[in-house]
């Protein structure tokens, strides 16, 4: 029988990604699957720390084993800045545009654009506590370009291209991005389980 293991996320993309990686040992469930509806504060200062804290929450208060995510963009101008606070950047959640424009205004007339994508998953498993991370380098261009994928994707060109993730699109973007590599890293953890 597959054992059963929580992504402490509802983002169907991410749950495709993590499901076509780790094939037939675990059956992975999302939040909904285990009827938890509440959402799971981020009050950490690093990745690592909301990582651990989504893991540590399912695991403590739905008893199953589990992997949390946590992702930011990491300017080196700016001090590592927006980093943790990636989402809510511009002060509302998740509203990529107004994050993008405030990170365009900051770097206005600062040469050094170089940026890095970082994910860390933390996973729960039989009582112990592993992490991976994931990262991708790139340059944050000066204007917005493209239409795909999501969040900071239309202004950060990954190092070796001439397009930003939003025009590159999501086959080669799913390929080599922080989060694809972070989850390689896991699966190939999880397959020697
Ligand atoms: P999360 O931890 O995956 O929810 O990511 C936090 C924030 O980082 C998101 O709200 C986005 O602003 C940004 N982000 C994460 N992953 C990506 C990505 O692959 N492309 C662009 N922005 C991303």
């Amino acid at each position: 029988m597959k054992r059963k293991l929580v992504f402490a996320t509802n983002n169907a993309h991410k749950l495709e990604e993590v499901r076509e990686v780790v094939g037939d040992n675990f059956e992975i469930l999302s939040l909904n699957d285990i009827s938890c509806h509440e959402d799971i504060d981020e009050p950490g200062e690093t990745l690592q720390e909301n990582a651990l804290i989504k893991a540590r929450y399912v695991k403590e208060k739905y008893g199953y084993d589990c992997f949390g995510d946590d992702t930011g963009l990491e300017v080196a101008a700016l001090n590592g800045a927006p980093g943790v606070y990636s989402a809510r950047y511009a002060g509302g959640d998740h509203d990529a545009k107004a994050n993008m424009k405030k990170l365009l205004k900051e770097l206005d007339g600062i040469t050094d654009r170089k940026a890095q994508f970082r994910t860390v998953i933390a996973l729960i498993l039989n009582g112990e506590e592993h992490l991976f991370e994931g990262k991708i380098e790139g340059v944050i261009i000066s204007e917005e370009k493209g239409d795909s994928g999501f969040g900071y994707d239309p202004v950060f060109q990954p190092d070796g291209y001439t397009q930003t993730f939003a025009q590159l699109g999501m086959d080669i973007k799913n390929d080599i991005s922080h989060r694809a590599l972070a989850t390689k890293a896991l699966c190939e953890f999880l397959k020697k389980k």
